[in-house]
């Protein structure tokens, strides 16, 4: 396996950082999750804007141009002869000292990692999946905004482990006020009344590039798709629920919290968008 590490592609033990590096000593940094379809980076530019963002909200400057970090992403994975992968793209603030002060960190580490891809099993997808509200709370964003993708991910870290207590694969987070936000690796969206609703991202959600997509489909397809504010009583009323996330793309959701949803099957809508979301992935991206 070949990894892009600050501008070389090198071997696997090759690519090391330093233990004084802040990505590592404080979390400081961030981070994208890519995947690949048949060699088309699935929404590349969209991930890489995303980046620039997050990169931007804590004052990170990225050593590359977006078009030289796209070329670094098909690098890597041309030299590890993927045409199905997930890509793990990371920018560090680099090493410092043991300070928090970021500007004694001269020069930020970049590596991509081109990897085979780790999906749900397939029975999720066909049967749904059950899942739980966590107990830990979503970051206030006034405090760590969730639309920064950034290494710091123990909020998400302690709902997943919620989860795994709960004997569940993922965990609903809520806005310190009971406002469904999103869940711990994923987006969510839930029917009612005919309509497709999702979280504002402002309430502490990640802006999701699979959510994106599903909103564009539903937009295309004359499915009314709005952001609403969503308590837990809307979920559970749902007619149906699914999750999005680059690895999963769209996943029923047929029980919260021991509540069944609607008839406990995958929704017809849920399987119409995931159908109109497979047609995307061959075509919408960079091809290499
Ligand atoms: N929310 C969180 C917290 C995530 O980490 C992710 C990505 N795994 C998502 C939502 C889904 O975002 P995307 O569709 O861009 O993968």
């Amino acid at each position: 396996m070949k990894i892009y590490f600050n501008g070389k592609l090198v071997d696997r033990e090759d690519a090391v950082i330093s233990v004084f590096d802040h990505g590592l000593l404080y979390g400081d940094g961030v981070f994208e999750g890519i995947r690949t379809y048949d060699s088309l980076v699935f929404r590349l530019k969209e991930h890489i804007d995303r980046l620039y963002k997050s990169a931007d909200a804590i004052s990170l400057t990225i050593p590359l141009n977006k078009t030289e970090m796209m070329e670094a992403v098909i690098t890597t994975l041309k030299a590890n002869k993927l045409s199905e992968a997930y890509i793990r793209l990371v920018v560090t603030r680099g090493p410092g000292d043991l300070g928090l002060d970021p500007r004694k960190c001269k020069k930020p580490t970049i590596f991509i990692i081109a990897d085979k891809i780790a999906l749900y099993p397939k029975e999720f997808y066909q049967k749904g999946l059950d899942i739980v509200t966590a107990t830990t709370k979503r970051n206030l964003p006034q405090a760590l905004d969730p639309r920064i993708k950034s290494l710091n991910y123990l909020n998400n870290i302690l709902a997943k482990i919620d989860a795994i207590k709960s004997g569940t694969a993922e965990a609903i987070m809520l806005t310190h006020d009971d406002y469904v936000a999103e869940c711990t690796g994923d987006n969510i969206f839930i029917v009612a009344g005919g309509e497709l609703l999702t979280p504002p991202t402002d309430v502490g959600a990640l802006e999701g590039i699979t959510r994106d997509a599903v909103i564009g489909i539903a937009r295309r397809t004359d499915v009314p798709v709005f952001e609403k504010m969503l308590r837990m009583e809307d979920v559970y009323g749902a007619s149906e629920v699914f999750l999005t996330g680059t690895a999963a793309e769209i996943i029923p959701v047929v029980k919260v919290d021991e509540r069944v949803i609607a008839d406990g099957t995958p929704g017809k809508m849920t399987l119409k968008l995931w159908d109109e979301f497979k047609k995307l992935t061959k075509t919408d991206g960079v091809r290499y």
